[in-house]
């Protein structure tokens, strides 16, 4: 399958890892609308959130708490906010952005560059807590 995040669950195309379990995986998107904006995904390929069964979708969003308190403190921000979207892979992924102020998740912000020295030493940061 031509999944980029099938891929990455696989290994075969590196990500910045911010946690996983046996069924679901974080890693900082490479085009962030805001600093620490990470994907939360199943580790299996589901095209869309709400065709997933019920306990799929429950543990989704349960694995996304740990990874949004995390980021909150890391972040030193008052909220981390969550959207989904999926026009752009079609495989289930929950943004998670650090905001500090209504707007911040607009999906229509001008991603930035990936530059992955900053990635990397976001990564650092997440990572060293
Ligand atoms: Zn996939």
């Amino acid at each position: 399958m031509d999944c980029i995040f099938c891929k990455i669950v696989a290994g075969e195309i590196p990500c910045y890892k911010v946690w996983e379990d046996e069924s679901h995986l974080a890693f900082l998107t490479i085009g962030p609308i805001q600093e620490g904006h990470t994907l939360v995904i199943p580790k299996i390929h589901v095209p869309y959130l709400f065709e997933m069964n019920s306990d799929a979708y429950s543990a989704l969003f349960e694995a996304a708490k740990p990874v949004a308190e995390k980021l909150k403190q890391v972040m030193n921000v008052p909220r981390v906010a969550m959207a989904v979207e999926g026009f752009s892979v079609d495989h289930v992924h929950l943004h998670l952005v650090p905001v500090t102020a209504a707007g911040q998740l607009d999906p229509c912000l001008e991603k930035k560059e990936a530059d992955h020295t900053a990635l990397a030493a976001t990564l650092a940061k997440i990572l060293k807590r």
